[in-house]
């Protein structure tokens, strides 16, 4: 593992320089200068692998909904998925629910002031214990974000991959070293607002930079080579059919409660298959829940445009099959599926490529 290498900036220096640098930018942020254990948790767990933009509204609809940690703490599951719907990750909502309930049962509905006892709580990482420690607690945790390790690996040219363990065990340290102990809460803020907003991914502002005559990556023209990344491997390809049936203004949908991705979101009946081309008659012969075919009329089957959402790990191509059926199917014919009209659709959570393929279809005012 490379150490980074104190002499580009004495940590005092580059404190000075943060702090001139942050007195002059204010980030209009709704939980800048939070104080609120809560919403600062929500904010952080929100901002996870999701930009700014897009997180504020979810931000500002999940806190209308759910004001304080006991109102989300007695919030059934349903109601924080819906608001989730779109954001991906759901395994931070289910974590974020587990943890209020967690809070409010066995913590008196209130956060822990330690970071050792935040890290043990569920969804939270050294990174949202860090941001709960510094920000609600002025304790002395340095947040290291994506934002923050851009910035440290050009000023100090750090070659070991920011997305490895060796990269993050560096990249940590050499924050914790940086950090102003007296004002941990608003260095940390500077931080990551410098990287998100100076020290941009492309294009980042060198000429008024207040680091550049020790910027490793700007004095030997690299910015573009860092942060240095460990090449991840190929996303694993995945087609979906999905099968949506409907009787009069009615149609059909399951949750998910496989360990897979989008687990306790809802779907329509689904065959997955190795390849995105399927042929009309492999799909009746292949596709689940046979009693409801029974009802189609398989001379009017035709498959939808191909959808496609990219995950972290994978990504999905989705069809979907529009069957209509001669007949209302009975109960024992749809096991595990709920029946739903076209109306109703909206009240449940499903994954993005299924909103997507509503939300066209509301547009064509053809849903139903
Ligand atoms: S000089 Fe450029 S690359 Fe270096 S820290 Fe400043 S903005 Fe980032």
């Amino acid at each position: 593992m490379q150490q980074a290498n104190q002499d580009a900036w004495p940590p005092e220096a580059f404190r000075l320089k943060l702090q001139q640098w942050s007195r002059e930018v204010e980030r209009p942020l709704p939980w800048r200068a939070e104080k609120d254990p809560y919403r600062i948790w929500v904010s952080e767990i929100i901002l996870q692998q999701t930009r700014v933009e897009q997180g504020l509204p979810y931000f500002q609809r999940f806190l209308a909904a759910f004001p304080d940690l006991l109102a989300l703490a007695g919030a059934p599951e349903e109601q924080v998925f819906k608001l989730w719907e779109g954001l991906g990750y759901y395994s931070r909502a289910r974590n974020l629910l587990r943890c209020a309930r967690l809070l409010a049962t066995e913590y008196g509905g209130r956060f822990p002031d330690s970071y050792q006892a935040l890290l043990a709580l569920p969804g939270i990482g050294p990174y949202t214990a860090a941001a709960l420690a510094s920000f609600a607690f002025g304790l002395p945790h340095a947040v290291v974000d994506g934002n923050v390790e851009r910035v440290l690996s050009r000023i100090w040219g750090i070659q070991t991959p920011v997305n490895t363990a060796s990269g993050k065990k560096l990249f940590q340290e050499l924050g914790q070293s940086l950090l102003d102990r007296q004002a941990p809460g608003p260095h940390n803020q500077a931080m990551m607002d410098f990287g998100a907003l100076h020290c941009t991914p492309r294009r980042p502002l060198c000429p008024s930079c207040p680091f550049q005559d020790r910027c490793h990556a700007f004095l030997n023209g690299q910015i573009d080579l860092f942060p240095v990344k460990w090449k991840k491997t190929a996303k694993t390809k995945r087609f979906f059919h999905y099968l949506v049936f409907r009787f009069m203004d009615q149609t059909w949908i399951r949750q998910r409660t496989e360990k897979d991705i989008w687990t306790q979101l809802y779907e329509f009946p689904l065959l997955e298959t190795d390849t995105v081309e399927l042929a009309p008659e492999t799909l009746l012969r292949l596709a689940p829940f046979q009693g409801l075919l029974a009802h189609a009329q398989p001379q009017r089957l035709h498959p939808t445009k191909i959808y496609r959402q990219t995950l972290s790990h994978q990504i999905v191509h989705a069809r979907f099959w529009e069957i209509p059926l001669r007949s209302e199917p009975g109960p024992d014919q749809t096991p595990g599926l709920v029946a739903v009209s076209a109306t109703g659709l909206p009240q449940y959570a499903f994954p993005r490529i299924i909103r997507w393929y509503l939300d066209e279809k509301n547009l064509s005012l053809d849903l139903f």
